[in-house]
């Protein structure tokens, strides 16, 4: 496969972003090589800068539930931006994007839109400090929530742990309201709360985690954080960035049926455009300006490009089977590849519509710490052959993959001869 033009779009890109790239996972570090640029998509496929075709489960990471370039999101995009992009005032499409998702989700009554997962956990966090009157923050080993910087703060040694910044630029007054805990570990929680229930703000988790691998939670887990945060009047926040719209059209909370006291979303809910939000009961939404004491505003808030996309998306999701219809495929996929495995350690992880392949001898994987970081060598050997198999997935070994409504039938069967031959490589 010839990547000599991707390969020279990267060559000039290092000149003018930060390693090549305007978001890191991009750069194809985990995996070695250079980034693939991309020049189309439609449907299932992408194709990179030199004309090479692919079967694409990165699907944006997330946000592509009906694949690429889907016709009903375009025109849609298209007939409302040529009555102008952005007003800066209020529009009718906020109001029936809003309606969309209210109306089909029992688990929150308003919601902000903001631009991105980010700035809804951002503005969720905020949220629940103001309407708690607390400052600490309880988070999980292994979910990610953005670049948020109260949120980039990695466990420490130790059950419980404070204030270790993952990044730089983050100071230790914000990381020191910060608790870490592993995942799936009440004993952890709990001494969490013993110790400073009454300053905990709010727990936020992904109740599926899927930025770090897929750490697979149990219902009985997240029923324990739901009861402990009513117990110490903190907020329960379910990070649903990409669990929303994904596992069902009412997320995580509707497939566990646990009702969280913010939800965030993001990817999915914009169409492919930058669109995220926050929601909860009218109590807690309305402490935001401008009716409540919570500052948080947007100049390209529910701007009317972003709502039409999706609007058009959400209601092809809202469509009788859409969802029965991914997860069937998905399993079809999954259990495709593990049919023509020949690598013992690969197993595959996956819930709806998200998969993940994982090189371990475990049975179940619930906690970062079970990850072996040495695996990721068996993943990158596979991820470079399957590119040249016409495979193209999120170059990390830690992040998920996606089937989107798109993938056919003949894709599915494709990517399993694909994964065949692939797999020959790694024996
Ligand atoms: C992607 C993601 C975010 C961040 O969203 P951006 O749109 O990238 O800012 C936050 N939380 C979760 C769970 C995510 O998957």
């Amino acid at each position: 496969m010839d990547h000599s033009r991707s390969n020279a779009l990267f060559e000039t890109a290092k000149q003018f972003f930060p390693g090549g790239v305007n978001s890191p996972v991009r750069a194809f570090k985990s995996v070695g090589g250079n980034p693939l640029f991309m020049e189309r998509g439609k449907g299932s496929k992408v194709w990179d800068a030199d004309g090479n075709q692919y079967i694409d489960y990165c699907c944006s990471w997330g946000p592509l539930i009906l694949g690429h370039a889907n016709d009903k999101v375009l025109d849609l995009v298209d007939k409302t931006m040529r009555k102008g992009t952005s007003f800066g005032a209020p529009t009718e499409l906020e109001n029936q994007l809003a309606a969309l998702i209210l109306s089909n989700n029992p688990f929150i009554k308003k919601l902000r839109f903001v631009s991105s997962g980010t700035e809804a956990v951002m503005s969720a966090i905020r949220l629940a400090r103001g309407f708690t009157k607390r400052n600490k923050i309880l988070k999980f080993e292994g979910c990610y929530h953005g670049h948020v910087d109260a949120l980039l703060v990695k466990a420490g040694s130790g059950l419980v742990t404070f204030g270790n910044s993952s990044s730089a630029g983050v100071p230790e007054s914000v990381s020191a309201e910060t608790i870490t805990v592993p995942l799936n570990n009440k004993g952890a929680v709990v001494e969490a709360f013993t110790h400073f229930g009454d300053q905990i703000a709010c727990v936020i988790i992904e109740p599926v985690p899927a930025n770090n691998g897929l750490l697979l939670q149990s219902k009985e887990f997240l029923e324990f954080l739901r009861a402990i945060c009513t117990q110490h009047k903190s907020l329960l926040i379910f990070d649903e960035v990409i669990s929303g719209f994904r596992l069902g059209f009412t997320g995580a909370a509707g497939h566990f049926n646990i009702a969280p006291d913010i939800i965030t979303y993001g990817k999915i809910i914009g169409g492919g455009f930058p669109v995220g939000a926050y929601g909860a009961s009218e109590d807690i939404m309305n402490c935001v300006s401008p009716m409540g004491p919570v500052y948080q505003a947007g100049t390209l808030s529910g701007n009317p490009v972003a709502m039409a996309a999706g609007i058009a998306q959400l209601s092809e999701c809202l469509k009788p089977g859409f969802y029965e219809g991914l997860e069937k495929n998905t399993t079809y996929l999954v259990h495709g590849i593990q049919n023509v495995n020949t690598f013992p350690l690969l197993k595959i992880f996956s819930l709806g519509s998200i998969f993940w392949l994982a090189f371990t001898n475990k049975e179940n994987i619930s906690q970062s710490e079970d990850i072996d970081p040495n695996s990721m060598t068996y993943f990158k050997t596979l991820y470079h052959a399957l590119l040249e198999e016409g495979i193209y997935m999120g170059p990390s070994g830690y992040e998920v993959g996606f089937v989107s409504e798109a993938h056919s039938q003949n894709d599915l069967d494709q990517t399993i001869s694909a994964f065949k031959n692939a797999l020959k490589k790694l024996a």
